[in-house]
């Protein structure tokens, strides 16, 4: 059973490194094509070639294969590759930092952690934000779940990478965060924040997606139990109602955002008079809506 496990690990590493090894053969193709016009360093041209020349890609791969050794793969991926594309990557995130330093107020981010598999048995972790003026990529981490107490905490870590570059190395205030539900995530910026300067002021948005994702699987749940199959009917409704209280009711009111969301369960029985002062009835637009 081992020595079967070890030999398709084996396998599986060797067609790994086959198609990285053909990835970069073909770089290397069109950029031996066009060494008059190019540096091996201008990777980003080479990859627009990579499109252009996609047709003839067997050819060349062919041709370069019996030319290029192990060793020489590895040292020029390493010595021109790797630091081209690290390279073009920051001299883009220092442009858009300059950008947002030319901007009022602090940068609004959003954030969220991607996995490379479903559930929790993710070996790499990758954590990205977005600062939602300019609507463009600030920062990307990746966290090998080992680095971590487990692949949940991946997340967290990633963040707290992308915040620490973000005030510490270019500082940058950052005024808003928004994430998902995440326990750890919000205890973190809750009590963390408030000890950098840089963050000091960021107040902690959710995600409405986030939530209407949850919403819309407790709704599914439910709907299978015996008896409450109608309640599917009503999912769409449902979540369309929770991104409507979460877009109409005024930052800070806790009560009416509460009143108003709880409002579904009368509304959903044709009953839109509620017994609470802060709501009494519901909303125009919203009867207009699903009533
Ligand atoms: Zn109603």
């Amino acid at each position: 059973m081992h020595v079967h496990s070890m030999k398709s690990k084996k396998v599986h590493l060797h067609q790994q490194f086959q198609y990285q090894r053909k990835v970069v053969l073909h770089l290397y193709s069109t950029l031996i094509r066009h060494q008059s016009k190019m540096t091996l360093t201008t990777s980003l041209r080479s990859c627009r070639l990579m499109r252009h020349y996609r047709k003839k890609r067997r050819r060349y791969v062919k041709k370069i294969v019996c030319r290029i050794s192990r060793n020489t793969y590895h040292r020029h991926q390493s010595s021109y590759i790797i630091p081209s594309i690290v390279n073009a990557w920051q001299t883009e995130q220092t442009s858009l930092v300059e950008r947002l330093k030319g901007m009022e107020g602090g940068i609004h981010l959003t954030g969220d952690g991607r996995c490379d598999s479903p559930g929790h048995s993710a070996k790499y972790g990758g954590y990205t934000v977005i600062e939602q003026r300019i609507n463009k990529v600030l920062d990307t981490q990746l966290v090998q779940s080992n680095e971590v107490t487990s692949s949940n905490a991946c997340d967290l870590e990633g963040l707290k990478r992308c915040l620490t570059l973000l005030t510490e190395t270019h500082e940058l205030d950052v005024a808003s965060m928004v994430t998902d539900r995440h326990k750890s995530i919000e205890k973190y910026l809750r009590e963390e924040t408030p000890h950098n300067p840089h963050t000091a002021e960021l107040k902690h948005h959710f995600d409405a997606w986030h939530i209407a994702k949850g919403l819309g699987k407790k709704i599914d749940a439910l709907s299978k139990k015996k008896g409450c199959e109608d309640v599917g009917l009503w999912k769409k409704s449902i979540i369309h109602h929770m991104y409507y209280v979460a877009g109409t009711v005024p930052e800070g009111q806790a009560d009416l955002l509460g009143e108003k969301w709880k409002s579904v369960a009368n509304h959903v029985q044709d009953i839109h008079e509620h017994d609470t002062e802060i709501y009494p009835m519901c909303d125009q637009d919203l009867s207009q809506l699903s009533c």
